[in-house]
């Protein structure tokens, strides 16, 4: 423990965010870095509790008071190994992440909790900044062949860990450039994709490939990734959009989320135009979550006319004193609902309006909720749009043309594949699964555990016993 009483003199401090009207006029990351005089006085409020709390929050098996220890001491490279040894690419979690750790930990009963993630984050740049993180290629090679098809956290943290335990790796993946929704989901301002390209070049440096442009399934089928591989890994992830099939959705200015927010990070790599464009627009967003707040952010970005963000379910309450150590159910602002938009709650949308096949707005009703039960009320409401976003939620990997024609990977009742958090094979032999594809919809965080915890599997099914590490659920 760095400092016994630093609790007692120290708050929780955050580093402020770039000051909104500065931070809307262009995509850089919104949130500023913590300064490592600031990182060693949050470090030292760190109880180093005898059951660390923040444990339960994270799957990866983070050991958090070590790290905030060594920071306190000032011992940078000593923190910075021990958050390499159970997380790829805190760099990435240290932004992303919602911090489940921080809803565990102890101080949070009585006081506020420690600073972890952007301690996380503070560690993870100073170790690539100062070039501590070197490539870290296998002593021996095992003369086996993995395919890792997708490009994700997921196929990112297995590709690393298999490449690292001696065997030969490529990662296959259909969009032109890694990342999966890292690089094409995640907004900028949450995460600069210099970020992804840094890693990559580390990991070939270690002697991963990668192959852009290249779907499995339409352009090499997976009976052909499998005779020519030892192994393949299906990190495809659950990119199958929530539709919502009512009357209107035809109509022009009505997309899926993704529709809109690819295009833009597309736009911030190249310069050229998105596609769907905000500008000048009335913008409505169907969903409350986290990607619908990022399309807030990006309509805002663009120079939106308004944005208005509406939910089905009830505005959660301020407080939820029974939720520690789970993640509490309250009432957040995201960094980008801080920059501005309107937000409803229980909001069933009935139809989208239109003119002339263009969207001119949304026909719905106010509902209630009564013991977990929906109850439409006779309050119509109508909501003026020219642009519509649906950030519904995902529905399980996109598998229509991984099965097409070529064999079939068995999926569950919610579409996901279906392999066990054991040995993470499908039904198909050395074909295995991980990530979003396997778990659905997740984070970054359980994508990165799911790659490891594969990886691990894989090793033990071409050598038979493996070094990997592994953090197992309890
Ligand atoms: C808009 C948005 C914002 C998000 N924000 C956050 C956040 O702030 N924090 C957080 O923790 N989580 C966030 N998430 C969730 C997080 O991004 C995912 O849980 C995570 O990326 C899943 O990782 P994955 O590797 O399993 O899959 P993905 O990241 O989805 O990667 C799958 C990859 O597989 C590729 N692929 C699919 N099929 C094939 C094929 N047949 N052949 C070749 N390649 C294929 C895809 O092109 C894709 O690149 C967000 C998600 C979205 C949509
Ligand atoms: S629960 Fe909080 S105070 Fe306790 S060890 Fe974890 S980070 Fe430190």
């Amino acid at each position: 423990m760095g400092k016994p009483t630093g609790f007692l003199e120290r708050d929780r401090a955050l580093p402020p965010r770039r000051p909104v009207d500065e931070r809307v006029q262009d995509f850089r990351e919104v949130e500023t870095r913590l300064p490592v005089e600031n990182a060693r006085e949050q470090a030292s409020r760190c109880m180093a509790c005898g059951v660390p709390f923040c444990h339960s929050g994270c799957p990866l098996g983070n050991v958090i008071p070590e790290w905030n220890h060594e920071v306190y001491q000032d011992e940078w490279r000593a923190a910075a190994e021990a958050l390499f040894a159970t997380n790829n690419f805190p760099e990435i979690t240290g932004r992303v992440c919602p911090a489940p750790c921080e809803a565990g930990c102890v101080l949070q009963l009585e006081n506020s909790p420690v600073t972890i993630k952007r301690i996380e984050g503070a560690i993870a740049d100073r170790a690539l900044e100062e070039g501590w993180v070197e490539p870290r290629p296998p002593k021996a090679l095992t003369g086996k062949r993995v395919a890792v098809v997708g490009s994700g956290p997921a196929g990112l943290a297995a590709a690393q860990q298999l490449g690292r335990a001696g065997h030969e790796v490529t990662v296959f993946e259909r969009d032109d450039c890694i990342g999966g929704l890292l690089r094409y989901g995640i907004p900028d301002f949450k995460m600069e994709k210099s970020i992804i390209d840094r890693r990559v070049v580390q990991m070939e440096a270690e002697g991963v490939s990668f192959r852009t442009g290249v779907e499995v399934g339409a352009d090499l089928s997976l009976s052909a990734l499998r005779d020519q591989h030892d192994a393949v890994v299906l990190a495809i992830g659950a990119t199958k959009a929530r539709d919502l099939p009512i009357e209107g959705r035809e109509l022009e200015g009505v997309h899926l989320a993704m529709d809109f927010l690819v295009p833009q990070n597309r736009a911030v790599a190249d310069g050229l135009p998105a596609l769907p464009n905000a500008q000048g627009l009335r913008v409505v967003v169907l969903g409350g979550g986290d990607t619908g707040s990022d399309c807030l952010g990006t309509a805002i970005r663009q120079g939106a006319a308004s944005v208005t963000q509406i939910e089905l379910m009830p505005q959660p309450g301020g407080d939820d004193p029974d939720a520690w150590p789970e993640w509490p159910m309250v009432f957040r602002t995201s960094s980008s609902q801080e920059e501005g938009g309107d937000r409803q709650w229980s909001i069933l949308t009935k139809r989208f309006l239109g003119d002339e096949g263009r969207v001119t707005g949304l026909d719905a009703v106010r509902v209630t909720w009564e013991d977990g039960q929906l109850r439409e009320s006779e309050e119509r409401v109508v909501i003026e749009a020219d642009l519509v976003l649906l950030a519904l939620g995902f529905v399980g990997p996109d598998l229509s043309r991984l099965t097409e024609g070529d064999v079939e990977v068995p999926r569950d009742g919610r579409g996901n594949l279906v392999a066990d958090t054991e040995r993470f094979q499908t039904s198909l032999e050395g074909v295995f699964a991980c990530g979003d594809a396997r778990r659905g919809q997740s984070l970054v965080v359980w994508a990165i555990w799911e790659g490891r915890q594969a990886a691990h599997a894989v090793d033990v099914f071409l050598m038979g016993e493996s070094v990997l590490p592994t953090s197992p659920l309890d």
